[in-house]
Formats: C-alpha cells, sequence, structure tokens
C-alpha cells in the first residue's frame, strides 16, 4: 500500500533500527514519515543515570535516522498531547509505535489511542520488548505462572521462530519543518557535580555500542559464561542489560545470535543455555508484572504487608554511600554508583543486607537502584528485588539470609573486586579482607586502616542481624 498521508513513528523503549516491527511497518505503508521521541516524565519515570543513558542513545538514533535522511522530532511536553499536535500538523493517518509491556506503557498507549481515535486516527502497536506471547502463556489450569521453571519450559516450548530482520532499506521523510526541542536542552546529563563522568568511558549507549557489546560477549565471554557468571571480579557477564532496556538491541536478536553460535560451537552450549536462561529471567519478571500490575509497589505474598520494616534514614544512607562496614556490600554500592550498573551476585548481596540485615524495606532498595542504574527497569527491578526479600513470585525463603562475609570469600576469592572498589582496604591480606574488624591491629596497621576512621566498622554484627531478622520473618507467619 502507498499513500502520501504520513505516518508518525513514535520511538520508546526501541531506541534501534535493526529489527524493528515499528520501522519496518512505518516503511512498508509507504507513507512519507515523521520520526519523535516524547520524553514525558508524568506518564514514564525515568531515574538519573537513566537519563544519562538516554541522552546517548538518542543521540545515536538521531545520527542513525539523519543518515538515512529523517529527522528526529523530540519533545519533553505530554505524549498524548504532543502526538495529537503531531497529527494535526501534518495531517498524519497513522501512528506507529513499539508496545512498553508495563501497567505505565499501557495506560499511556490506551491514553494516545483514546485521544486519536475521534480524528480517525489508529495507533498501531508492534511488539519486541519481550520474546513471547505473555496473554497467552498459562498453566494447564489456566492461571498465569508463579515459577520460573515450569514457565520458562512453556516458553521454550512455544519457541521463538522468526528470524531478526534488517533495517528497512528505505524509509520516506516527511518534509514538514516541524519543531523539535534541542537534547542538550534537557538536561538529561550531568553537570555540577558530573556525577556520571566514569559512565563514559565503560559504556557506549545506542545501537553501535549494544552490537558491538554483543559481538565481544559471543566471542570471548559466552563459553565461560556458567562457570564464570557468579563472579564479579572477572568480567563473565555480557552487561547488555542497559542496551536491552532502551531497546538498542531486541532480545530477539541477542536470542539468534546466541543459538547461531551454539549451533556453531558445541563449547558454547552449556554457557549459551545458561546465558539463555537469565533472557528468561527478564522474561519472566515482564510476565509476572503484566499479570500482577503492583509488583512494584505491593508485596507479591501479602502476608508480608504486615512485615515489620524499620525506618532508619542514617543504615539506608550507610548502604547508600557503601559504608556499611561489610566489604562486599560497599565494593557493590560504589560500583553502582561508579558504573550505573553492579554484578548481579552482589546485587542479590546489596539487596539481602538491606532488607535482612538492616530490616529496611525492599521498596526504599528498588527505588535507589531505580535511581542509580543505567538498566533501571521496573519489571526487572520489582521483581528482584521481591525475589531477594522472599516475597516475590518464587522467591528464595526469607530464611535463606546471605552471609556477606562468606559470600565475599566465595565469589571475590583473591578480593580483586573489594579492592578495586574499596581502595581504602587495599593493602589488606586477603585473608582478612571480607572481614577487616577480624584483622589482628598489626594487620591493619601494616595496611594503614584504621577501623573507624579510614573505613566504618561494621553497622551491624552479622549473626545479632540474622537472629533478629528471623523473629521479624516469625512475626508475620503468626
Ligand atoms: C535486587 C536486584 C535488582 C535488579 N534490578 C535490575 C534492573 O533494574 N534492571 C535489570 O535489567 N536487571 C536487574 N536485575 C537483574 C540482573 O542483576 C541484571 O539484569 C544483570 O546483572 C545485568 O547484567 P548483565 O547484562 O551483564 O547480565 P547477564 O548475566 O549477561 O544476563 C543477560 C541478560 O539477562 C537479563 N537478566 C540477567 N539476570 C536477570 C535477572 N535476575 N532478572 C531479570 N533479568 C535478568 C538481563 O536483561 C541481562 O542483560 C536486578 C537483580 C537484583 C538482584
Amino acid at each position: 500500500m502507498s499513500s502520501s498521508r504520513p505516518a508518525i513513528i513514535w520511538f520508546r523503549r526501541d531506541l534501534r533500527l535493526a529489527d524493528n516491527a515499528t520501522l519496518l511497518a512505518a516503511a512498508a505503508s509507504g507513507r512519507p514519515v515523521v520520526a519523535c521521541f516524547i520524553f514525558d516524565e508524568r506518564s514514564e519515570s525515568l531515574g538519573s543515570a537513566g537519563r544519562w543513558w538516554l541522552h546517548h542513545s538518542l543521540t545515536a538514533l538521531r545520527n542513525n535516522l539523519a543518515e538515512r535522511g529523517v529527522r528526529l522530532i523530540l519533545s519533553r511536553a505530554s505524549a498524548v498531547d504532543t502526538l495529537e499536535m503531531l497529527v494535526q500538523a501534518v495531517d498524519a493517518q497513522t501512528v506507529y509505535a513499539t508496545a512498553v509491556p508495563t501497567p505505565e506503557g499501557s495506560l499511556l498507549e490506551q491514553s494516545v489511542a483514546d485521544r486519536l481515535a475521534p480524528a480517525g486516527v489508529r495507533l498501531h502497536l508492534y511488539g519486541g520488548t519481550v520474546l513471547f506471547d505473555h496473554q497467552s502463556l498459562k498453566t494447564l489450569q489456566g492461571t498465569p505462572y508463579r515459577v520460573f521453571t515450569p514457565f520458562w519450559k512453556a516458553c521454550l516450548q512455544a519457541g521463538v521462530s522468526s528470524e531478526p530482520c534488517a533495517p528497512p532499506h528505505r524509509l520516506r521523510s516527511h518534509s514538514a519543518s516541524i519543531d523539535s526541542d534541542a537534547l542538550d536542552d534537557w538536561g538529561l546529563v550531568p553537570d555540577r557535580p558530573n556525577w556520571a563522568r566514569d559512565f563514559q568511558p565503560f559504556w557506549a549507549p545506542g545501537e553501535v555500542g549494544a552490537h558491538a557489546r554483543l559481538d565481544a560477549f559471543v566471542g570471548e565471554g559466552l563459553r565461560d559464561y556458567a562457570e564464570l557468571r557468579d563472579r564479579p571480579d572477572l568480567d563473565g557477564t555480557s552487561r547488555l542489560s542497559p542496551h536491552l532496556h532502551f531497546g538498542e538491541l531486541g532480545p530477539r536478536q541477542v536470542w539468534h545470535r546466541v543459538q547461531t553460535e551454539i549451533a556453531l560451537r558445541a563449547a558454547s552450549a552449556r554457557g549459551g543455555e545458561a546465558f539463555l536462561r537469565e533472557l528468561g529471567w527478564r522474561e519472566f519478571s515482564y510476565y509476572l508484572l503484566r499479570h500482577w500490575p503492583t509488583l512494584p509497589s505491593e508485596p507479591f505474598r501479602p502476608a508480608f504487608e504486615s512485615f515489620p520494616w524499620r525506618d532508619d534514614e542514617l543504615a539506608l544512607r550507610s548502604w547508600q554511600r557503601g559504608q556499611t562496614g561489610y566489604p562486599i556490600v560497599d565494593a557493590g554500592m560504589r560500583q553502582l554508583w561508579s558504573r550505573g550498573w553492579m554484578h548481579n551476585r552482589v546485587r542479590m548481596v546489596v539487596a539481602s543486607f538491606l532488607v535482612k540485615h538492616l530490616l529496611l524495606p525492599w521498596r526504599s532498595g528498588a527505588a535507589w537502584f531505580a535511581d542509580t542504574l543505567v538498566d533501571a527497569d521496573v519489571a526487572n527491578n520489582s521483581a528482584s528485588w521481591q525475589w531477594v526479600a522472599g516475597c516475590g513470585a518464587d522467591a528464595a525463603p526469607y530464611f535463606r539470609i546471605f552471609n556477606p562475609i562468606t559470600q565475599g570469600k566465595k565469589f571475590d576469592p583473591a578480593g580483586d573486586y573489594v579492592r578495586r572498589w574499596v581502595p581504602e582496604l587495599a593493602g589488606l591480606s586477603t585473608k582478612y579482607l571480607h572481614e577487616p574488624w577480624t584483622a589482628p591491629s598489626r594487620d591493619l596497621a601494616d595496611a594503614g586502616i584504621r577501623l573507624g576512621h579510614d573505613y566504618p566498622r561494621p553497622i551491624v554484627d552479622h549473626a545479632a542481624a540474622r537472629q533478629r531478622a528471623l523473629r521479624a520473618f516469625d512475626a508475620i507467619r503468626g
């Protein structure tokens, strides 16, 4: 079909040209297109680290589109108003967008569709953010899955059949001159202070950077992923999470790339399957959020509504700043601040420490992660926090309390991770590194450490905190 009435492409969390069904549909319509991105904070939340990423990702998308002769219009107003205005300005007949499968995303889609409908304009929504059809996946009883393994089995059975698609050969750009915000005016990148200064050398936001990361990981990391994925001292995971969150890479592209690698090299099979299973956890988080939209705010297990969480601003701040006195926890929190990312094993340890050792609400931890992670994602973040807290679907039992000392020794055996992120402990021998308060004063002095001055003493005693957490759990069990 070809028509001269233009179409609007509304970019959202699909900041890519390849394997983008929305873009392909718009191109196939033959209509001239107007491409836009709307940063509507009233409708969709984005934390500070995510804003930094968004700035760079939009810069990359804008340049990629410009190479194809298409200008990216930017607006920071209401998405509903902006789309209505654009439709009127160019007399568009359709709006194409990729669905954002979150409660906020669906609500916005409904509002846009309702606003445009009276003018006879349709909002066409496409998939691509997740791999499977979460609406149709159900247990034999017809209820949504609550447990990961059978869910994942059903996904694997359903299969990911179609191959990823190339970017459209040609996009016809609409010629009208339309006002656009200047990206720099949005102030997404911090200055004074520029707390994101260490992000730049570590990340390459945008579609090109996403593919480079995928290539590097498949080439170097996939084979040993199953063995190394739990080691924060090694570079054993893909670090694709922010690229996936912003849709610079679709999960289907990752899926097929890994499957191809497994087919080519048998040695990659174990690592590849372990890796795809992690993508499965991403699917499960989105699935849970779809079927339980209160996941970000309410405990999945209602018994936890009466959990006796503490209110302790000082303890929360010590945790946020990496000053708890437990080296593996502090290393993780400082990695998060410095890089906008933290290794998954350490995310579990620090989250467990907050909710069990400090008895602070998981929502406070989730809020801090939402603000400081470049991959902050309402589905993964809420599901993971609830999982660690013991109140989520298929969650670790509450009484399984991570010991931050043994976790440190097991997953950072030579102490490289702690030494890197907690440099004030760097001179301490590995024997005491994960529990510096047990080091003889001589060893501390030789390493130049005065506990309580250069590095804090533990803000809680592990054994006592564990007992307190178990008592609190007993209280809700009745
Ligand atoms: C308390 C807590 C909060 C978390 N918050 C987020 C968040 O806001 N955003 C986010 O993307 N992930 C979150 N995770 C999940 C996980 O830690 C990250 O996805 C992972 O560390 C990202 O690094 P990677 O890309 O190198 O992962 P890899 O190990 O290379 O995994 C590949 C991909 O699989 C997905 N994935 C991996 N582990 C998980 C998991 N446990 N749950 C869901 N998806 C997973 C991610 O998309 C990841 O990019 C959280 C985990 C915990 C314990």
